[in-house]
């Protein structure tokens, strides 16, 4: 079952990629798969698929242990600063970083560990009360203040669009998120690279592909709706 949710997810990609123009290997799919058991995870990673999202620390350390190592696991939910100690060693990349003291955090537990911390900052695209992200107006700002610290390595922006029925209604925001990127590309910071769009869940990974997306992070697409309550 999962893997006919994968194939039709796959498919879906493939058209976009070739709507646009674009080559397939430029898009990578992230597999969502917050709050699903790791038997789960075990069947669409026989399938081939070896990029997972998790929004939790501890759920990702959790599956870190129980699954192969050649996942790459990615964090893509608010991190609060007391975890990241937990994390930087796991993620290959935190997806979530919308503050100068986060990513101060970041780069103090990456030097502890001698490594170098790919990052995203996390753009509230639509302005939207409920969300975290920082706002595209003040993004540019932060982007420079971050790409100073030590042992961390900006790779482009993160946004989560608005939940909407209709996918269309994202595409101005897609775009705008893509055209802020242009820009901090343009200004070459050291340590900001820009290649990394990561924007579309399930219900607007099309479009955003179709707008430039590099990743994009489908969770029920794949492994069906999230039970919360039997969490
Ligand atoms: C849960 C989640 C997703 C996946 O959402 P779906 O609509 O299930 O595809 C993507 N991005 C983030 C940040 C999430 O928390």
């Amino acid at each position: 079952m999962l893997k006919d949710h994968l194939k039709q997810v796959e498919d879906n990609i493939a058209k976009a990629c070739a709507r646009a123009g674009r080559d397939r290997s430029e898009v990578t799919l992230i597999a969502v798969s917050k709050t699903k058991p790791v038997e789960m995870l075990q069947e669409i990673y026989d399938e081939g698929v070896r990029t997972f999202g998790e929004n939790k620390v501890q759920e990702i350390c959790e599956k870190y242990e129980q699954l192969p190592r050649d996942i790459e696991w990615h964090m893509i939910g608010h991190l609060q600063r007391n975890k990241v100690k937990q994390v930087i060693d796991k993620a290959a990349l935190i997806h979530s970083v919308d503050s100068y003291r986060l990513a101060q955090e970041i780069s103090v537990q990456a030097q502890k560990k001698n490594l170098c911390m790919p990052i995203l900052i996390e753009v509230n695209i639509a302005q939207e009360e409920s969300k975290f992200g920082i706002f595209a107006d003040d993004t540019i700002q932060l982007v420079e203040e971050i790409a100073a610290l030590p042992n961390l390595e900006i790779k482009g922006l993160m946004t989560i669009a608005p939940f909407v029925t209709d996918p269309e209604e994202n595409r101005t925001y897609f775009r705008q998120i893509k055209q802020l990127s242009v820009d901090i590309k343009n200004k070459n910071i050291d340590n900001v690279s820009m290649d990394v769009l990561s924007m579309g869940m399930t219900g607007d990974y099309e479009v955003a592909i179709e707008e430039g997306a590099t990743m994009v992070r489908v969770g029920t697409g794949i492994f069906g709706a999230r039970n919360y309550a039997n969490k």
